[in-house]
């Protein structure tokens, strides 16, 4: 089938060219042509490729094509670099079903080279500790502070001080967020070990990427960085995300399970945001359920919103797991929650995430 869907294209691509066209097949399933701007009539095209058949008797295959664009504007360039940006094209609409055509931007290169800008920073970076983690206080129905998120940021010696946003996506990307994740990790279990007496009771949640999972044995690498740094397993919070479960399930139930009959407090990060999280809640070892309020307030119904927050703060009662609510503001929510029966908050109404040095004055000026 595939020999012929390639056939196909081909006889298509002979019948509809004209004598100025230069076209031929990559590789794999790779076409490329050259032809004058005037002759792409892509209303048509993308009508074309959006009902792509073929039939093998009375059988018929769906096809999906698509189509990177790149307009010459430099004749002069090398050919092969024309081909490099349509293929940058295509691969932004790879895996669209409803768009088949797109049109090479200098975003997209743009994107590209600080991918592989930061990426082949990362290690140095990691060296020199231009990434750390800043910690965010979580806070307890009396507004005490009990732990931390470790947030990680990067002050890069060029780009400046970079947001988690600007640099994790590349990671995940390419899978060098395991290198980050276990730095920040152990980052944490050091942070926590040098924190005796007053601080002795203080906890670190620490990010899991469903990444992670893919290029490491999660639970030894933490489990082993405890033992190392000699710390109560409680005392580092696991947070996970539910598309941590989208593969491997059995697996990864046991994984987390794992954690838990270790001690270790597993915590499920942005509830409700994600993919049927009713029926992962249902399967999931957790202790923790960590809603973002920021999913609700882009809602402009608050009424509808707060029906929803109360109801799961109250299934969250009813399955005996603690709730956190992350992205609080403002007083006002805040003593909403609290009447909810939400017992832990996390936002900028209390503090934004601030440096390891920040964070122990502030927990040492409120024992004070
Ligand atoms: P997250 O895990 O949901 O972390 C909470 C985010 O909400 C943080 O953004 C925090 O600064 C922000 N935030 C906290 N309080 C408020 C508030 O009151 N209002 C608003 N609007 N935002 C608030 P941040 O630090 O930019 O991190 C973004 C995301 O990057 C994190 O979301 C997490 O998914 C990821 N991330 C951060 N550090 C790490 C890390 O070390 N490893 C991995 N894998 N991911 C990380
Ligand atoms: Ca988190
Ligand atoms: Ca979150």
């Amino acid at each position: 089938m595939g020999d012929s869907v390639l056939l196909k294209v081909a006889s298509w691509l002979r019948e509809n060219s004209t004598k100025d066209w230069v076209y031929g097949r990559l590789g794999g399933d790779d076409f490329g042509i050259c032809l004058p701007a005037g002759d792409a009539n892509l209303k048509q095209l993308e009508r074309r490729f959006s009902r792509y058949v073929i039939s093998n008797g009375s059988i018929e295959h769906r096809i999906l094509m698509h189509m990177g664009i790149y307009k010459i504007t430099e004749p002069e360039m090398d050919v092969s670099l024309m081909f490099d940006r349509a293929q940058l094209a295509l691969t932004s609409v790879k895996n669209e079903y409803n768009k088949h055509i797109a049109f090479y931007d200098d975003k997209m290169r743009n994107q590209v080279m600080w991918d592989q800008m930061i990426s082949a920073q990362v290690e140095k970076a990691i060296e020199e500790k231009q990434v750390r983690p800043y910690l965010q206080p979580i806070v307890d129905n009396n507004g005490q502070i009990i732990g931390a998120e470790a947030l990680i940021r990067w002050d890069h010696p060029k780009e400046g001080f970079l947001q988690p946003e600007t640099f994790i996506p590349t990671f995940e990307k390419n899978g060098m967020i395991a290198d980050l994740d276990k730095f920040i990790w152990r980052s944490a279990c050091e942070i926590l070990s040098t924190w005796t007496d007053d601080k002795a009771n203080l906890f670190i949640s620490i990010n899991i990427s469903p990444k992670d999972f893919l290029f490491m044995d999660v639970f030894a690498e933490i489990n082993s960085l405890i033992e190392e740094f000699n710390i109560e397993p409680s005392r580092l919070r696991i947070e996970i995300t539910e598309t941590v479960m989208m593969t491997e399930v059995e697996n990864r139930i046991a994984i987390l399970r794992r954690f838990r009959e270790s001690g270790f407090i597993v915590e499920m990060d942005d509830f409700g945001s994600g993919y049927s999280s009713l029926n992962q809640l249902k399967d999931m070892p957790l202790d923790v359920l960590k809603i973002d309020m920021k999913f609700l307030s882009s809602s402009k119904n608050s009424q509808k919103a707060e029906i929803i927050l109360r109801n799961v703060l109250k299934l969250s009662g009813d399955l005996g797991l603690s709730a956190l609510t992350e992205g609080v503001e403002t007083e006002d929510q805040y003593n909403m929650l609290s009447q909810m029966g939400c017992n832990l908050f996390q936002g900028y109404f209390f503090a934004k995430p601030m440096t390891v040095g920040e964070f122990e004055k502030v927990c040492e000026s409120k024992v004070a």
